[in-house]
């Protein structure tokens, strides 16, 4: 992904911070600020987590990273935007899957506003994770 390009087209500065946090975000998709923040001090030691948490908020107003907030946890970021996909959520280790809908936006039908033109729909699907599963089938039998 060229983000140069597209922070360009989007009429943003490319600053130092602002790459590093978008390739953060596309090396580790979903993750949380302090993670991005911790990747992005790999690459530039004197960067800032205020710097981060800025260039996030600016990113996301953009339309270049998505946020979402799954109950419970920290708010997640990631560079996969406008595909209107959901995700997958462990109830037990917290571990975040995309998965695609199967229709085309908003692939859900809302009953209430007639009036109201919806183009996205964003599910979390709750869960537990095929390696926790394991952990817990194991776990029963040792007993
Ligand atoms: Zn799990
Ligand atoms: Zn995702």
């Amino acid at each position: 992904m060229d983000f140069q390009k597209q922070l360009k087209s989007l009429g943003m500065s490319v600053t130092p911070v602002r790459l590093a946090v978008l390739e953060a975000l596309n090396e580790n998709p979903h993750s949380e600020a302090s993670r991005i923040f911790q990747a992005v001090q790999d690459k530039l030691q004197t960067a800032s987590i205020q710097a981060v948490y800025k260039n996030l908020n600016a990113l996301v107003e953009h339309g270049l990273i998505k946020e979402f907030k799954p109950k419970g946890m920290s708010a997640i970021y990631e560079t996969r935007v406008g595909d209107n996909h959901h995700h997958l959520v462990c109830r037990s280790c917290g571990l975040i899957k995309d998965t695609d809908c199967i229709d085309t936006a908003p692939c859900l039908t809302s009953t209430d506003p007639k009036d109201f033109k919806i183009d996205e729909a964003e599910i979390i699907f709750w869960g537990i994770c095929p390696s926790c599963q394991n952990k817990h089938h194991s776990e029963i039998g040792e007993t």
